[in-house]
């Protein structure tokens, strides 16, 4: 924090908090800039990444200040869990929402009149509602905080109408201090936010959005189920991930799959009841490793830290949601990945959902340009760290932390290889009147007399043949790639391949293809070591990694006993660093990152016990694989969670096209 005049005692009054309730030696990044701000009275607008640290820019302010931290979300479903971690760090904290009973109610709204609560969240409709304004005015208010700023934009697909009327609370308590919180990225999103909740005055503090401990890998799609066990098994197994499908039948199909093999999985999509997906919800919040195979309905808010992976097996429409949902990977700041398949029939699938997307021709060309920025973060020869931050215009080095920087693909002059491609689409529209899909072309090419091409004499095309010197999987890439470029069009219901006003300069005026070379066969890129940073707690001994398993076991178990998801207890990297660290008493387990007084007071004697048994001598506390817990009902009932952003199930594209 810079230290202004004046603000001195604030900035020593929040490092105190952040010492001794969190547990953490100093403010990461900007936050310090933005309690400093807040703290002294003015407005914040804040863009940082999901695992940033966002939630102690307002949590710390609220404890600073006078009065009690109001803080709105829209996730109804998450807030027992809020205040569940914040009440383990000793924070009194409550919440008000649809789901409570009237005597519930009452109580926490009779502990925050008389002020006795430090925080307390509220959805967002509860603002409408005459009776919650009247009782924020008996109590004091220290800060209004907007979580998941973003859902004041009509243009995100995570729009919620009520936060248009929080600016009721700039006009209502003029005094307060309020600050607005997104991951979200976008100069566009961030304007709209500023403007529709009257912040524009506001300081805005933008973060960088850059992941390091996300390592990014994008590889050709063959048989991604198995490509997806594959990568669980020889790199995360045991581990939590999300795994992401664009149809509810996928997500079943991929989730009983994994099942099947041993990997412990759960659906969740909107087409699933209520209860069902808070269930799914629950558990995974509350169990170590379990993966969770969904929708884009689900993940925002989810504040798990150690979730290992995120995987694509069907490419997003946009590289803001790409971001959205690989961001939930490590927000413990340990190595995770973001890990993806991709083929031709994602290409055709995106640009048929675009031909049959409501809305008028400017709405289309939108989703078409979200689409070709997806396609080139794809296609990229390049880092996948610096294109995806260019496409937030963040700029960066080559990170050294992705499958491009670690495996960098060749490129090679495809030229020929898309004029034969273009051509056999060209002569069948002229010479036979005729369009087909990318199987057929390809089979044409490489000269394959099967019995579609023996009925439509396409042995009799002169580029029947042409293209036998490569494979029909490298002619699906170059087929990809073509339409990634825009040099071929997709369209209609059988997938059929068009030329484009581009195809037209490959063929006539030899204008230059470079193409990615596939490579053989990816292998499993582990992240080198980020120097001196909090990776460092990865790397573990086998005896302290050892002691860690039993650090885990003993979390799961008191997390069941408290009904609390393992990572309230401690986060992984605590338990890490205890592990490599191993306290002999109480003052040095209060020098580890993460144990403020509460955890400590709360937490010592058992994590000591745990740690001094070591030696193999730790039976009571059981095998790691003993301690996972069970599936605990999920705290809030189920039927008031948000309902998710729309979803669908649609016909994937026949065969016959590709
Ligand atoms: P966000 O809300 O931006 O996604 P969180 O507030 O959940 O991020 O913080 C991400 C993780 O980083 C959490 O595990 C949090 O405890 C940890 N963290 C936040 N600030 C600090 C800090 N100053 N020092 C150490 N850890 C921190
Ligand atoms: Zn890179």
């Amino acid at each position: 924090m810079v230290d202004q005049p004046g603000v001195g005692a604030n900035s020593d009054a929040a490092h105190d908090v952040l010492r001794r309730v969190f547990g953490y030696d100093s403010f990461r990044g900007l936050q310090a800039d933005i309690v400093g701000q807040v703290v002294s009275g003015g407005d914040a607008l804040v863009l940082m990444p999901t695992g940033g640290g966002k939630s102690l820019c307002y949590q710390i302010p609220s404890l600073v200040r006078p009065g009690v931290g109001v803080v709105i979300s829209p996730l109804i479903a998450l807030m027992q869990d809020q205040v569940d971690a914040l009440n383990a760090l000793g924070v009194r904290a409550g919440f008000l929402n649809s789901t409570q009973y009237p005597d519930e109610r009452r109580t926490v709204e009779a502990q925050f009149v008389a002020g006795e609560l430090d925080l307390l969240y509220l959805a967002p409709e509860r603002l409408r509602i005459d009776s919650t304004l009247q009782l924020l005015d008996k109590g004091k208010v220290a800060v209004f905080a907007i979580d998941e700023a973003h859902c004041v934009s009509q243009w995100g697909h995570d729009f919620r109408p009520d936060y248009l009327a929080l600016s009721v609370l700039h006009e209502r308590w003029p005094d307060v201090p309020r600050i607005a919180l997104t991951a979200t990225a976008t100069e566009a999103t961030r304007k709209e936010i500023a403007e529709r909740l009257d912040l524009t005055g506001a300081e805005h503090y933008v973060a960088s959005f850059d992941r390091p401990n996300i390592q990014y890998r994008i590889e050709p799609k063959n048989k991604p189920d198995q490509q997806l066990l594959n990568f669980i098994r020889t790199e995360y197994p045991g581990e939590a991930g999300i795994v992401y499908c664009l149809t509810r039948n996928s997500v079943e199909r991929t989730a009983e799959f994994l099942s099947r093999n041993g990997v412990e999985a759960v659906p969740y999509h909107a087409g699933l009841d209520a209860r069902t997906r808070a269930t799914n919800q629950a558990r995974f919040l509350r169990e170590d490793g379990l993966v969770v195979v969904a929708t884009i309905a689900f993940g925002m808010g989810i504040d798990k830290p150690d979730v290992r992976f995120v995987a694509h097996l069907d490419l997003p429409k946009s590289v803001e949601g790409y971001y959205q949902e690989t961001g939930r990977a490590g927000r413990d700041g340990l190595p995770s990945t973001a890990w993806m398949v991709y083929g031709l029939n994602d290409v055709v699938q995106q640009r048929k959902l675009i031909d049959n997307s409501e809305g008028d021709a400017a709405h289309r060309r939108q989703l078409q340009l979200h689409l070709d920025a997806m396609l080139a973060l794809c296609e990229t020869v390049q880092c996948r760290r610096t294109q995806l931050l260019a496409y937030f215009g963040q700029s960066g080095e080559p990170c050294g932390n992705c499958d491009t920087c670690l495996n960098p693909p060749e490129s090679w002059d495809g030229t020929v290889a898309a004029q034969k491609v273009l051509s056999a689409v060209w002569r069948l529209k002229h010479e036979r009147g005729q369009s087909f899909g990318s199987l057929h072309i390809t089979d044409i090419l490489i000269g394959k007399s099967n019995p579609k091409v023996l009925q439509h004499n396409h042995n009799e095309l002169k580029v029947f043949g042409v293209g036998n010197d490569l494979r029909d999987t490298e002619w699906r890439g170059v087929i990809r790639q073509l339409l990634a470029q825009g040099l071929l069009a997709v369209h209609g219901e059988y997938g059929v391949l068009t030329l484009t006003e581009a195809s037209r300069e490959v063929l006539r005026s030899g204008r230059t293809v470079m193409l990615r070379r596939e490579p053989e066969r990816v292998k499993p890129a582990k992240a080198p070591r980020a120097k001196g940073s909090r990776l460092a707690a990865a790397d573990l001994s086998p005896a302290d990694a050892d002691l860690f398993e039993r650090l885990r076991a003993w979390r799961a178990s008191v997390a069941k006993e408290q009904g609390v998801p393992a990572y309230v207890v401690f986060h992984d990297a605590t338990l890490r660093e205890i592990a490599a660290r191993k306290p002999a008493d109480l003052a040095q387990l209060g020098a580890i990152s993460g144990i403020g007084e509460n955890k400590r007071a709360k937490y010592g004697e058992g994590v000591l016990e745990v740690v001094t048994a070591g030696g193999g001598g730790a039976a009571e506390n059981g095998p790691a694989s003993a301690g996972r817990a069970t599936a605990a009902q999920p705290a809030v009932a189920p039927a008031a969670d948000h309902e998710p952003p729309p979803d669908w199930d649609f016909e994937p594209p026949p065969d016959d096209g590709y």
